[in-house]
C-alpha cells in the first residue's frame, strides 16, 4: 500500500510523521474519511466543504487548494490501485515554535491513507445484514461552545471515552448532549422510525453532520417519508420500530438493539438500505442494482 505524505507517495510502512507535529501534540488537525466506489469518492465536493468548515473552526489556513488535495487523492488512488476503498485525509497544522498557542504561518502536514473497502463491507457478513449493539453512556456529547461538533479534527477522545464504557458486545455508543437529549454515535448519525416517520436528532443538537445522514434524509424525502429532526430521549429510541446508524463506512446500518431492548430493521430501513445502494450504483457504477446483496 502507498500512502501520500507531504506530496510525496510513500509505502505504508515507511509512511511517518514528525513527533513535533501538532497533530501528533494536541490533535490539532482536521480530517475526512471518505470511501471510494469504482474509483471515484462519494460525495466529495461535501467532503471537502465539510473539511474546510473544519480548518475554519480551527483557524488553520493551510493554503492548499481543493484542486491540490483532489489530486493527492487522485494520486493516492492511482498507486494502489483500488475502486473501492476507505480513504482518509488529514491535514495538521504541522510544526510551530511556542507550545499550544497556534501561529498564522502554517506549514501543514497533509497526509492521505487507504485501505481497500470492498462494495458490501468486510467479511462474511454483508455490511446491511451486519446489526449494531448499541448502548447509551454516561459521556455526554461536549457543548458546542466547548467543542464545535460540526468540526472533525484530530480529536476523537470524547467518542473514545464512550466506546470505552461499552460492555456485553455492544459495539456503538449512543451519546447524549448535557441535556440528556440522544445526539449521535461515536462515529455515526442515529435515525430511528415511529408511525410518524423517520426521525433523527437535529442539528442543534451537538452532533457532526454527516454526509451519509444529509444522503439519508434526501432518499427518504424522495420516498415521501417524512423526515422529522428534534430532540428525543434514549426511552424514544428505544421504543421505536426500527433503528439504523448511518456514517460513510457502514452506510445505513441496522440496530439490533439499544440499551437490551430489541429494535432490529425493518421495512423502512430496508427500504433506503437499498435507495442508497441504488444511488451508488447509479453515480458510480453506472447502473442500477436493485436491492442489496444482488450483484449479478
Ligand atoms: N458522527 C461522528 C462523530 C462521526 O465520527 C461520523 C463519521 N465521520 C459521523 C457522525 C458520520 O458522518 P459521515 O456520514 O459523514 O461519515
Amino acid at each position: 500500500m502507498q500512502y501520500h505524505v507531504d506530496g510525496d507517495l510513500v509505502p505504508a510502512e515507511s509512511a511517518t510523521v514528525n513527533v513535533r507535529d501538532r497533530g501528533f501534540q494536541y490533535g490539532d488537525a482536521a480530517f475526512e474519511t471518505m470511501r471510494a466506489y469504482g474509483g471515484s469518492i462519494f460525495e466529495l465536493d461535501a467532503h471537502l466543504d465539510r473539511l474546510a468548515a473544519t480548518c475554519d473552526e480551527l483557524s488553520l489556513d493551510h493554503g492548499l487548494a481543493d484542486g491540490d488535495l483532489r489530486e493527492r487523492i487522485d494520486e493516492t488512488h492511482a498507486a494502489n490501485d483500488l475502486a473501492d476503498a476507505y480513504v482518509k485525509l488529514s491535514i495538521t497544522r504541522g510544526i510551530q515554535p511556542g507550545t499550544l498557542t497556534a501561529q498564522p504561518d502554517v506549514d501543514p502536514t497533509v497526509v492521505v491513507i487507504v485501505k481497500p473497502l470492498p462494495r458490501g463491507g468486510v467479511g462474511s457478513t454483508p455490511v446491511w445484514d451486519d446489526h449494531a449493539v448499541v448502548q447509551t453512556t454516561k459521556t455526554r456529547k461536549p457543548a458546542a461552545n466547548a467543542l464545535p461538533p460540526g468540526a472533525k479534527t484530530h480529536n476523537y477522545l470524547n467518542g473514545i471515552l464512550a466506546r470505552n464504557e461499552l460492555v456485553d458486545g455492544s459495539d456503538e455508543a449512543l451519546l447524549r448532549d448535557g441535556d440528556g437529549f440522544v445526539a449521535e454515535g461515536a462515529a455515526s448519525n442515529l435515525f430511528f422510525v415511529t408511525d410518524s416517520g423517520l426521525h433523527t436528532p437535529t442539528a442543534d443538537l451537538p452532533l457532526l453532520p454527516g454526509i451519509t445522514r444529509s444522503a439519508v434524509v434526501d432518499l427518504a424525502r424522495e420516498e415521501s417519508i417524512p423526515v422529522l429532526q428534534g430532540r428525543y430521549e434514549p426511552s424514544e429510541v428505544r421504543e421505536a420500530d426500527e433503528v439504523f446508524l448511518t456514517n460513510t463506512t457502514w452506510e445505513l446500518r441496522p440496530v439490533a438493539t439499544v440499551d437490551g431492548i430489541d429494535v432490529g430493521g425493518g421495512p423502512v430501513t430496508t427500504l433506503l438500505q437499498r435507495r442508497f445502494d441504488a444511488l451508488v450504483e447509479r453515480r458510480h457504477y453506472g447502473g442500477e442494482r436493485l436491492s442489496p446483496g444482488e450483484t449479478a
